[in-house]
């Protein structure tokens, strides 16, 4: 399922073009096709296509896991959840199997919601908030300070995995990120977010912004997932490594079931619920 890196890979590439795509930014909408109604959250089919046609594509971001295009009136949001994909194709290339939609932009290419599995979801919407306004905050932006993740470690009681999943806490993270940020900071997935130490706090935030950057340089991961590119499952510490031996210690790697979430650890890097220490 992909995560903060790579939806941030996909939306740098639609916005700025790679060797294979063009860039999206600064084209017009002339034609959208739905291929399966359930994929649109909101609004509703019969409203989607006329108000989507004719609207210019000024930037394309991410917030979260979500995908963002701003557009001239209104704002087209996607969400791949388990397998969704976004890709750019020739002007009127005939769908395939698993498209849901299809957009025909200006300077003759498409961009086609591709989803197997149909959980991906799009909206078109006047105000963003509508769909982003519950999420936490960026966890690569600077204005999150440690002293501030540290107080709000402490006003939440819960136990750390669970926590970092929490898209209302903190935006972006999933499974494989928090695996590995926890075992960068040297806490145990279990731990009690309320009794970690100021510098402990800090570790975490660090370590969650270091697997973060390298998951962006490296193009993401591409894992248990159709997305095509990213190389960081290459470079994992401890997700997906059960019983291969820790980078750090070379302890073998243990999994255990964090709320039906598979979640990787290191026994002696990581030990369980430490009150306080460095
Ligand atoms: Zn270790």
């Amino acid at each position: 399922m992909p995560e903060l890196p790579e939806v941030e890979t996909i939306a740098r590439n639609l916005r700025l073009g790679t060797t294979e795509q063009p860039a999206l930014v600064s084209r017009h909408i002339l034609e959208a096709n739905l291929l399966w109604e359930r994929t649109l959250a909101e609004p509703s089919p019969a409203e989607f296509a006329p108000r989507l046609v004719g609207q210019l594509v000024e930037t394309i971001g991410r917030r979260g896991k979500f995908l963002y295009f701003q557009l001239s009136r209104d704002w087209l949001l996607f969400h791949l959840r388990m397998s969704g994909d976004l890709l750019v194709r020739p002007a009127h290339t005939l769908p395939e199997s698993h498209d849901r939609l299809v957009l025909e932009l200006e300077g003759d290419i498409q961009l086609v919601f591709n989803d197997t599995r149909k959980f991906g979801r799009v909206w078109l919407v006047d105000e963003v908030d509508r769909v982003l306004g519950n999420l936490g905050p960026e966890p690569l932006d600077e204005g999150l300070i440690p002293d501030d993740f540290y107080t709000r470690l402490h006003t939440i009681h819960r136990q750390l995995k669970p926590l970092l999943l929490d898209q209302t806490f903190l935006a972006g993270l999933g499974n494989i990120y928090v695996d590995e940020a926890l075992n960068l900071a040297k806490l145990h997935p279990l731990s009690p977010s309320n009794t970690l130490t100021e510098a402990q706090a800090a570790r975490l935030l660090d370590g969650i912004r270091i697997v973060l950057q390298e998951g962006i340089l490296r193009n993401g991961a591409s894992i248990d997932w159709v997305y095509r590119g990213g190389d960081f499952q290459n470079y994992f510490r401890v997700y997906q490594r059960t019983g291969k031996p820790c980078p750090e210690c070379g302890t073998l790697i243990a999994r255990i079931l964090v709320g039906q979430r598979g979640t990787h650890f290191c026994p002696h890097c990581q030990p369980a619920l430490i009150l306080g220490g460095g």
